[in-house]
């Protein structure tokens, strides 16, 4: 098949760990590699940024990224978006109509959007991925939500112009219900792990404590961050590693960095916690690694790859017990769940598995177990495959001799 992913701010190609890439970059990235491995023909349009960008770059696992002009070409932060979107999706018409793929799959509402005008225009079936929604953000945020005034009404809209939505968890497909999507144009298909990269094997970093912590994120509020660091306090002989945010150089300038620093330093922890600022994905599986526990404790989190990283690597995971993370880490299983906001909960549940390595070694091999089992990106890009399918029906014969 020829498949269109549509990701207006989430370029695959980025650097991870600054306010406005993470998963979403690491989806789009994987699931089209994994089409590609498949047989598949894979072209990502995503907004171009920057003057030095190429129009296009064809990347080494063999997909296309198309940097399409739309807006000034320099960083605008995702909830400046919308006005651009659509330039965006004219674009999209134009080369659609000059080249019209099989199947578009649109990620985030905004790429929604765009790929709704395009698809309508040229004729093209399209799959939307919301990635978060928007009702979901506004409930946990409230006056701090940023997004545009209109983003729950163009939801609804995107979600039923959609031929299919892929969820990535159970609790996402209740809040679709919720919006009222038929359950039966719904499809779920989790985001995955490269389970090549993370093992449990490996380089292990560095580290100075007994006991080692590592959260993992984009550097803003909603991570819960400030729980691990006030979880910290009650647990001696203990270190966190907090990854993410610009490079370590920059990180005095983050806001978010700042609030950190500040609170361990009223804690009285800040020699036991370490910014590492972004950390590649090079680099990434050994500092997982060096963790006897990784923590995740969101607010909330529409899927949440972090502990899929953690499990492929052998490590087990307390995370909370909201959105995607309630379908990944099992509970005396693969890791702990705690609810949101509740350092003691988090220091009692760290307590019993940082004084037991037993446990640990069971549960962080019960996490890769589990990763093997369910999350490679090749079943992911299967699974997603057959959603395609459902809006391509007279392909279904085709992949079937196959
Ligand atoms: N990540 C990274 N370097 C960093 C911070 C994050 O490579 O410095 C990666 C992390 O390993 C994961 C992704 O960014 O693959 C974050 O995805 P997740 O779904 O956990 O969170 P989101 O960004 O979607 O909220």
């Amino acid at each position: 098949m020829k498949i269109a992913m549509v990701s207006e701010h989430a370029n695959p190609l980025a650097a991870l760990g600054e306010a406005d890439a993470g998963g979403q970059n690491v989806h789009v990235a994987e699931l089209s590699a994994a089409l590609v491995r498949a047989g598949h023909e894979v072209t990502v349009h995503t907004r171009r940024d920057s003057t030095r960008e190429p129009a296009e770059v064809r990347t080494p696992q063999g997909y296309r990224v198309v940097h399409v002009p739309a807006g000034p070409p320099c960083r605008v932060p995702k909830d400046e978006l919308l006005p651009h979107m659509g330039e965006f999706g004219s674009r999209l018409r134009d080369h659609w109509a000059a080249d019209r793929p099989d199947v578009a799959h649109a990620h985030f509402w905004m790429s929604g959007l765009a790929t709704a005008l395009a698809a309508g225009e040229t004729g093209t079936p399209f799959a939307q991925t919301f990635h978060a929604l928007g009702v979901v953000k506004k409930r946990h945020q409230g006056f701090h939500d940023t997004s545009p005034a209109d983003r729950n009404r163009l939801e609804r809209i995107i979600a039923r112009q959609a031929g299919r939505v892929i969820a990535t968890c159970s609790d996402e497909v209740f809040e679709l219900s919720r919006l009222g999507v038929p359950r039966g144009r719904v499809s779920v298909v989790p985001c995955g792990v490269d389970l090549a990269r993370f093992t449990p094997r490996g380089p292990i970093a560095l580290r100075r404590a007994r006991h080692r912590l590592v959260a993992v994120g984009r550097l803003v509020p909603r991570k819960g961050f400030d729980t691990a660091i006030t979880a910290l306090a009650q647990l001696p002989d203990t270190e966190l590693v907090v990854v993410g945010g610009p490079e370590r150089g920059r990180l005095a300038q983050d806001p978010e960095a700042r609030r950190l620093r500040a609170l361990a330093d009223h804690l009285g922890v800040a020699r036991r916690v370490r910014f590492a600022g972004q950390v590649s994905r090079e680099n990434m599986p050994a500092l997982l690694r060096s963790a006897d526990v990784v923590v995740c404790t969101p607010w909330y989190e529409p899927f949440g790859i972090v502990p899929l990283e953690a499990m492929a690597c052998g490590v087990p995971v307390v995370a909370t017990a909201v959105g995607g993370l309630t379908d990944t880490v099992v509970e005396g299983i693969t890791g702990l769940l705690v609810r949101p906001n509740q350092p003691k909960e988090l220091v009692a549940r760290l307590r019993r598995l940082l004084g037991d390595v037993a446990l640990r070694h069971v549960y962080g091999a019960a996490g890769r177990d589990r990763a093997e089992v369910r999350y490679s990106w090749d079943r992911v890009a299967a699974d997603t495959l057959r959603a395609y399918l459902q809006l391509v029906p007279e392909r279904v014969e085709t992949a079937e001799a196959r």
